[in-house]
């Protein structure tokens, strides 16, 4: 089994990286707010990155959508927001140097061919006849990772048998998304990753890949996913209602009460600067809520509060 992730000692540095498949959720703005929080309850900094290296995914105008509504909920980036899309020869040299080392490898296996193998890749099968051929990188039988979650507890994952030889860059010429976090991540100095929990499962892949490409392994904390009440994550449900910029304190009291705050303090506050301001005063780590999912709430909270006891003002 490989030894834990390095711990890194530089300042705090968070990030919100939303892939701009559709508007602002639920399940969102809970990432994004929960980052927010712990990166400016440690002094840190928070960035915010535009993950869109997936054209056919991505619906047109959502990541200014996005960027617009954040503002509209008061989550500014420290620095200005950056683009995967701008970033394609960074992700071309990290997979050059793990070519180099002989750590990744061409691949033409379609995904029928390695369906007989739970979708799982060991060793090429099937006729190398593509074209194109996507990249993998090789992972050795016995790469087990084994971290410590900063909410979940310890994780550990066999990816060589639970996953196997995964993709860098598709034979559609689009970049894995596991290889441009990885890659970005460490260029932006990211020490605390704070996202959804269905992103933990990845985790394990990234960590291999930092120490493939001699990079440090920043903290992680994943935080609760919101579902829908088909058990569905927000962002793959039909039902996921875009949360509303024009009316943004409703949908950060419900992520505050999410993140499993208390929220009383926060009634009082009449606007979003007041509310953030309450927020950094009254926010407590030891009360993030540790499971893995919880379905939407449909608390919602009336107009009128008292103002909030530690001297948010309604700006
Ligand atoms: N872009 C990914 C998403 O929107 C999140 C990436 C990450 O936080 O590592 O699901």
């Amino acid at each position: 089994m490989t030894s834990p992730a390095t711990t890194p000692s530089a300042p705090y540095r968070g990030r919100f990286a939303p892939s701009p498949t559709g508007p602002l959720h639920a399940g969102s703005l809970l990432a994004a707010f929960g980052s927010w929080l712990l990166a400016r309850a440690a002094g840190g900094e928070w960035l915010v990155r535009i993950e869109d290296i997936d054209p056919p995914r991505e619906v047109p105008g959502a990541a200014d959508a996005q960027l617009a509504a954040l503002s509209a909920f008061g989550l500014v980036a420290d620095r200005p927001p950056v683009r995967q899309s701008e970033r394609h020869p960074l992700y071309r040299a990290a997979l050059d140097r793990l070519v180099e080392a002989g750590l990744a490898f061409p691949c033409a296996c379609s995904r029928s061919e390695l369906a007989a193998q739970s979708g799982i890749h060991r060793r090429c099968v099937g006729p190398a006849s593509r074209r194109t051929p996507a990249w993998r990188l090789r992972v050795p039988d016995g790469s087990v990772v084994a971290f410590e979650d900063g909410l979940q507890g310890p994780v550990v994952q066999d990816v060589a048998a639970e996953v196997g030889d995964f993709v860098l860059l598709r034979a559609d010429g689009c970049w894995a998304y596991q290889l441009a976090v990885v890659v970005d991540d460490a260029d932006q100095g990211i020490t605390d990753i704070v996202r959804g929990a269905d992103l933990l499962d990845s985790t394990p892949r990234q960590i291999l890949l930092q120490r493939a490409l001699g990079l440090p392994t920043p903290r992680y904390l994943h935080l609760p996913l919101v579902l829908d009440p088909e058990g569905r994550k927000l962002s793959k449900s039909s039902a996921a209602q875009p949360v509303d910029p024009a009316d943004p304190l409703p949908a950060l009291r419900r992520a505050w009460e999410q993140l499993g705050q208390d929220p009383a303090p926060l009634e009082g506050a009449g606007s979003v600067d007041a509310l953030l301001r309450c927020a950094l005063v009254h926010f407590d780590r030891a009360r993030l809520p540790a499971r893995l999912h919880f379905h939407r709430a449909t608390t919602t909270t009336g107009a009128d509060h008292p103002e909030c006891a530690s001297g948010g003002t309604t700006s």
